[in-house]
């Protein structure tokens, strides 16, 4: 007469329980068979008889029976297991009590009154479980009670109620309903897959066991007590109470030592690298830790937004159902940012709810601080990759950068054939920085965009584009084709360099296209430096040191595309050796040294002043020219110092001819570069003073350029040189791009006309016109007008003709070193009333 049940009281997502779960229809189609077969063969085969005297009629004995039944199930207690909850009550008791009020055989129907009846009141005031789960319950102990009554009835056969072998029978019935009710219960909560079957039966026994021993002693004394001494039974209620405690103390220890191991072995499972499996395990874990229906992280994202994750225990939809319990939400939070939240949906609680709350909080202390380790370490790891994409990549163009090209460059250089040709274009903007100046650092990065824009559209498939420099652009071409007109195919013409000028000059012309940036429509032109190379010959460091030689050569002459020449290339290869060792020859005053060339009155000859020329009587390389040293100082930061150099050697030998009796001044040529440094007029000011040099003796000549010319600086400066009283001359006037612009902005003293307009005169109407104009302009402007290159007495002669007064060049006096230019001047000064020429040219031969 000793029973207990162990149910599984997972609760269900529909109304039968059963949807999409063909395994647990199965279990409870089973488990409802034998138990019906149990209800048919213990009512009608074996009744037997009610050991003792019963003290009820049989359908009396039956209703008690059936409410003892249910009585134990009401009294339960729960546990969680895996992800449900498992229930264990006072069936045993039950089993025993029953079996001395019905007879065995009917013990079946007893159980299944009293657990239905019982499953559906727990389910009506709390549970909200469904038909069949009921069903399969009150089957479940069903079965278990029959196989009780068969063994007690066995074991205990024919003897009398109350002696050794009855209690024998009722020991081991009591047994078989623990063995048979928890084979099913393992066998329903396996197929959940809410625990492995050991883990089941391990925990079921652990609790079950201590509890089936009170459960069957205190049966037994019941059934003593009503059978002997009714009266004790006044002392029940508080020993009932009192085992019930101790059993519900033994539970909870046991969960709480069973909920700190899963806690210890959830949270040494979250640390993670990636967010996404630290989510995954921190879900899984709180499933295991609180036995939950439902864990909810909520995430919240840099940019302001909100991530949710959820997971369900199997077979739970608590969005769908509803289904209430216990729900427990905590803020997560890291060194006091909340990094989210943390909400679970616990199932029945076993432990007091503020013990569950704690837990959830320490869990989500745990989740947040593995979640802020991920993020920490997924925003070290992008990085990461984005140095190593800016180590390859233009910030602002998203081109390859100068190191990428080098090392692509090469590779790609590698794989083609080594007598196929390749080539690279190097483009550089022209007065790029006035954009920057002028509109802003924010539109020339506009600008640079689209103009990279514009050069990837240009470029073919394998071809590699690079911003390689502030305003400097390269396209790498590992392959030079060109379309052949028969079959209009790509394929490589025997001389390639025409095909990529072509190219170059379509692509300045895009460049140059107008855009329209902050407002304004602008246009940005390009110069390009082309290289077309065997592919053998050199790597992508040499193509693009080749085409900036080009590049050079094209912004020399002003032309749109240059080409790489090997020739100039001798010159020019060791630029930057010679930066090094004109910083060495500034300290010295035996390297750079004048060459002074008097310009004279046309028709007296007699001197007027004096042109500083350089050169650089260079130790190894002999004398180069000013074109050979002059364009690379002009891009060095040496040009100041050069400048001061040349100024004060030009006011020293002036101050020599002055002591020799010639008031004659001193011309010097200043680059346009110069002109962008505010400190010039003050410079030259200190200079003229410690050479004792009246300003009005020292002549600046300027080449206007078309790159400074538009600059307010420059107008800062020029006005600042003005003001020093020294004389500015227009140098090479006619060949630049806004001579008369310049004019309009600075009041000039001289104008000196280009060789190449004198060398022309005499065949060129054009070149004589132009001699003539600049005559005219200087009269009106009050400026003196020198006729430069003179070279025969003819072009004098024409000269004169047109008004000019003064001239230099050959035919008069070539450029000499400073310790002859004293006597020169003496000759000329000599010669000069006797030579006075004819005007009229065909005598002058
Ligand atoms: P420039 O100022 O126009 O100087 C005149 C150039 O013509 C000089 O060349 C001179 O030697 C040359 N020349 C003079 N008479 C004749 C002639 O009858 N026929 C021919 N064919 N040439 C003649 P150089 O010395 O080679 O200088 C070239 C240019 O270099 C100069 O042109 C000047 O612009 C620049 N330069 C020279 N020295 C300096 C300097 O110290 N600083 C700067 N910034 N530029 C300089
Ligand atoms: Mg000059
Ligand atoms: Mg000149």
């Amino acid at each position: 007469m000793v029973t207990s049940t162990l149910t599984n009281t997972a609760p269900a997502p529909d109304r039968f329980g059963l949807a999409g779960r063909p395994r647990q229809v199965l279990a409870l189609y089973a488990t409802v068979l034998a138990a019906a077969i149990a209800l048919i063969t213990g009512g009608l085969l074996i009744p037997g008889p009610v050991p003792g005297d019963a003290p009820l009629s049989v359908f009396g004995g039956l209703g008690v029976a059936a409410a003892v039944v249910a009585g134990g199930q009401l009294a339960r207690l729960r546990f969680r297991l895996g992800r449900g909850t498992v229930s264990v009550s006072w069936g045993e008791a039950a089993f025993i009590i029953g079996s001395a009020l019905v007879p065995p055989g009917w013990l079946p129907l007893a159980t299944f009154a009293g657990a239905a009846g019982a499953w559906l009141l727990i389910s009506w005031l709390s549970d909200h479980r469904s038909i069949a789960d009921i069903v399969h319950l009150a089957a479940s102990l069903t079965v278990g009670a029959a196989g009780a009554a068969a063994v007690s009835t066995l074991v205990g056969a024919g003897s009398g109620a109350g002696d050794t072998r009855w209690l024998a029978g009722m020991v081991a019935g009591a047994c078989a309903y623990l063995v048979i009710t928890l084979g099913l219960a393992t066998l329903t909560l396996a197929l959940h897959r809410d625990a492995s079957a050991g883990q089941i039966l391990g925990r079921a026994l652990n609790a079950k066991i201590p509890m089936l021993v009170g459960n069957v002693l205190i049966a037994l004394l019941g059934l003593w007590v009503l059978l002997r001494e009714p009266l004790w039974l006044l002392a029940f209620p508080p020993a009932l109470w009192l085992l019930q405690r101790t059993y519900r103390h033994h539970l909870v220890a046991e969960e709480e030592r069973r909920v700190w191991a899963a806690f210890a072995k959830a949270t040494a499972a979250l640390p993670g690298v990636v967010e996404a499996d630290v989510v995954t395990a921190g879900l899984s874990g709180a499933m295991d830790v609180f036995g939950a229906r439902r864990v909810e992280i909520e995430l919240r994202r840099p940019g302001g937004g909100l991530r949710r994750y959820y997971e369900d225990a199997p077979g739970q939809d608590v969005a769908a159902s509803g289904l209430p319990g216990p729900v427990i939400t905590r803020t997560m939070t890291v060194a006091g940012t909340t990094v989210g939240e943390l909400t679970v949906w616990l199932s029945e609680p076993t432990l007091p709810v503020t013990r569950d709350e704690l837990a959830v909080s320490a869990y989500g202390d745990a989740l947040a601080g593995a979640l802020h380790d991920a993020a920490s370490h997924e925003r070290l790891v992008q990085l990461e990759a984005r140095v190593a994409r800016d180590d390859v990549q233009d910030q602002l163009t998203g081109l390859l950068n100068r190191s990428a090209l080098l090392g692509d460059g090469d590779r790609a250089l590698r794989a083609v054939a080594r007598e196929r040709h390749v080539g690279l274009m190097l483009v550089d903007l022209r007065r790029f920085r006035e954009v920057n100046d002028t509109l802003g650092h924010r539109s020339g990065d506009e600008v640079l965009t689209v103009i990279a824009q514009r050069i990837t559209d240009l470029a073919r498939d394998g071809e590699l584009v690079a911003r390689i420099g502030d305003d400097e652009f390269a396209v790498l071409m590992p392959a030079v084709l060109a379309l052949t007109d028969s079959a209009s195919r790509l394929q490589e013409a025997p001389n390639p360099l025409p095909q990529v000028v072509r190219r170059a000059r379509d692509l300045a012309e895009q460049i140059a296209r107008p855009m329209e940036v902050a407002s304004v429509r602008l246009s940005v032109e390009a110069s390009v430096g082309v290289v077309v190379s065997r592919a053998g010959l050199g790597d992508a460091a040499e193509l693009i040191r080749r085409a900036g030689l080009a590049l050079q050569h094209a912004k020399d002459l002003g032309l749109t595309v240059g080409t790489y020449d090997s020739a100039r290339d001798l010159g020019s290869t060791d630029r930057l050796a010679l930066l090094a060792e004109l910083r060495d020859a500034l300290e010295v005053t035996d390297q750079i040294v004048l060459a002074l060339q008097p310009a004279v009155d046309l028709e007296t000859g007699a001197p007027t002043g004096v042109e500083a020329l350089t050169r650089w009587k260079h130790p190894r390389r002999g004398q180069l020219s000013p074109g050979e040293f002059i364009p690379m100082v002009e891009r060095s930061e040496l040009l100041g110092a050069f400048t001061r150099y040349v100024l004060d050697r030009s006011l020293a030998a002036a101050a020599s001819w002055a002591r020799a009796g010639f008031d004659l001044p001193v011309s010097v040529n200043i680059s346009a570069r110069s002109l962008l440094d505010p400190t010039l007029p003050a410079q030259v000011a200190d200079l003229l003073r410690r050479n004792h040099t009246p300003p009005d003796q020292l002549v600046l000549e300027i080449t206007e350029s078309v790159a400074v010319s538009d600059l307010e600086i420059v107008d800062e400066v020029l006005a600042g040189l003005r003001d020093t009283g020294v004389q500015l001359s227009v140098d090479d006037f006619g060949t630049g791009y806004s001579s008369l612009t310049f004019l309009t902005r600075v009041c000039v003293d001289e104008l000196k006309v280009d060789r190449s307009f004198v060398d022309g005169m005499i065949d060129s109407p054009a070149a004589e016109a132009a001699v003539r104009g600049a005559v005219e302009l200087g009269g009106r402007l009050g400026a003196r007008v020198v006729a430069e290159g003179v070279e025969t007495a003819e072009q004098r002669v024409a000269l004169i003709e047109l008004g000019c007064t003064v001239a230099q060049g050959y035919h008069f006096c070539q450029p000499l070193p400073d310790d002859k230019i004293v006597y020169a001047l003496r000759q000329l000064a000599e010669a000069a009333p006797a030579k006075i020429v004819p005007l009229r040219a065909d005598d002058a031969s």
